[in-house]
């Protein structure tokens, strides 16, 4: 019943919509994936983490789901404008390794700090490089419908010629005059007939580290393109929810929607959806300017914008207490107080089993659960739905008080609901879960071995615990008094 009334805020239309799944065999769901040059940011983690409670939320709706998020590991130039280096290659040469050493050691930091953030893994986690076939036969097709041409070995997308037939800039929002008179002539990109045109496939020159054959010479693919060649392979060519940062609508994502327009004469998908930015210091979390936070160090505690270390699932409950469209901005206070937050829902569950039952509840119990999937069918509004579990706590501790009652059904039914919202969909687990038995007491061992090496002033053998720990997904957080860890094992 909840099924048929999730709304969903499509940013190329600008409104909430019901949802209404293509077919009924599954939900298509596209998230684009990070390139793997450098370790993720906390403003990654939110865009990726927002996804995980929109696919959870979904699962718990009751709908099948084939969940694709992409590794960008060749195509991503330093210059959205197909400028520049690729930027693992560049990663590569500077470190002297193999881009494919950079892309291991990256998708493998990605995959621990998604663990650490409970987030459940896709589907399908198709990388670039592994599908330069069908993105060569998708160039192919646009080629033959006209919307492509070929120069030196590059072939480009023409975006005038396709805004004749299909109109470029919807789902931004941009006016193709608007967008013409603003761009640059960047140098070296004299092979473009418009400089709005997009690199489809790029030539590769002799010292070009990432390069395959193809029908116009030894060459590599543009980065929009893997997007849509890998989601149309596994979702279809019309599928049901694309998402990303909302710094991807332009130009990737209005690119996907001209190579799918220009390849299959329809627009690949139903509802688009982007999450705001999570901010540090009122701007942007960003690799390129620097201005980042990583998730280790903001467990661990080793930065100095932090006062001490916070566990992975106190962060991601902050992250739950803003709307993904509304930017988040990161300070130690925010941290703070939705640690007393996370601590008082925590609390507060752990009372469930032992309250007692009453012949009859002396508040609306079904009213109160419905409230949470109000807040989540309203376009998936993680705050709304927190506020609500409040509402839900201030009951719990009335009821442990005798302040209120609730009966037998009831309690069975809240209990049931607030699990399922707070672990299952939010994606929370109490904090001493983490780790079993056995991890606790090698962990033990291994912080006691480390406190030595560092009382005998033997930093290098303690950070190299610490970082071989990292690399197997356990951080380990420095307090006053002594060393704890945490893990996403
Ligand atoms: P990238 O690896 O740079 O392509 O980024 C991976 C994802 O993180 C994309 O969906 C970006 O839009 C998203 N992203 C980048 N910076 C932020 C930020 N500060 N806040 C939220 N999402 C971000
Ligand atoms: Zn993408």
């Amino acid at each position: 019943m909840e099924k048929n009334k999730l709304q969903i805020y499509s940013s190329l239309t600008g409104k909430k919509e019901l949802f209404s799944p293509i077919n009924k065999n599954f939900v298509g769901l596209y998230v684009c994936g990070p390139t793997v040059y450098s370790n993720v940011h906390l403003g990654n983690c939110r865009t990726f983490i927002s996804f995980d409670l929109v696919y959870r939320y979904l699962l718990h709706l009751g709908f099948k789901v084939r969940y694709v998020r992409n590794i960008t590991d060749v195509g991503h130039l330093v210059d959205d404008a197909d400028e520049g280096e690729d930027k693992i290659a560049k990663k590569a040469r500077l470190e002297q390794i193999e881009p494919m050493e950079i892309v291991q050691k990256y998708t493998v930091d990605f995959h621990n700090v998604m663990a650490l953030f409970n987030s459940l893994p896709p589907s399908i986690e198709p990388t670039a490089t592994a599908h330069i076939l069908e993105q060569i036969e998708l160039i192919k097709q646009i080629i033959e419908n006209g919307f492509a041409y070929e120069v030196n070995g590059s072939v480009y997308f023409d975006v005038l010629k396709y805004n004749e037939s299909f109109p470029y800039g919807q789902l931004s929002g941009r006016k193709i005059e608007d967008l013409i008179s603003g761009t640059r002539d960047l140098d070296g990109q004299e092979e473009k007939r418009n400089s709005l045109d997009f690199a489809l496939w790029k030539n590769a020159s002799a010292e070009h580290l990432m390069k395959w054959p193809s029908p116009w010479g030894i060459g590599f693919p543009g980065w929009h393109l893997e997007c849509s060649a890998m989601s149309t392979k596994y979702l279809g060519e019309l599928f049901d929810i694309h998402g990303g940062g909302m710094d991807l609508k332009f130009p990737h994502h209005e690119c996907e929607i001209a190579q799918g327009c220009a390849s299959t004469g329809k627009s690949p998908v139903n509802y688009w959806m982007h999450t705001n930015m999570l901010t540090l210091n009122g701007k942007k979390m960003s690799k390129s300017t620097g201005n980042t936070l990583l998730p280790l160090e903001l467990i661990s505690g080793e930065n100095d914008l932090l006062e001490k270390g916070f566990d992975p699932m106190v962060v991601r409950f902050f992250m739950m207490q803003a709307h993904y469209r509304s930017t988040l901005d990161f300070t130690t206070e925010a941290l703070i107080a939705s640690e007393k937050g996370f601590q008082k829902l925590m609390e507060a569950i752990s009372k469930l089993p032992n309250l007692n039952a009453s012949n009859e509840s002396s508040f609306d119990v079904k009213k109160l659960v419905e409230s949470f999937y109000e807040a989540m069918n309203d376009d998936f509004s993680a705050p709304s739905l927190v506020a609500n579990l409040f509402e839900a706590i201030r009951y719990i501790n009335l009821i442990s008080d005798d302040k209120e009652t609730i009966s037998k059904q009831d309690l069975t039914l809240l209990s049931k609901e607030i699990n399922a919202f707070v672990f299952d969909i939010l994606g929370l687990k109490k904090i001493q879960e983490q780790g079993n038995g056995k991890l606790s007491k090698v962990m033990d061992l291994v912080l006691e071995i480390r406190q030595e090496a560092r009382e005998t002033k033997n930093w290098s053998m303690s950070d190299l615990i610490r970082d071989k720990l990292n690399e197997v997904g356990i951080v380990v957080k420095d307090g006053k008094d002594g060393a704890d860890w945490t893990s996403g094992l």
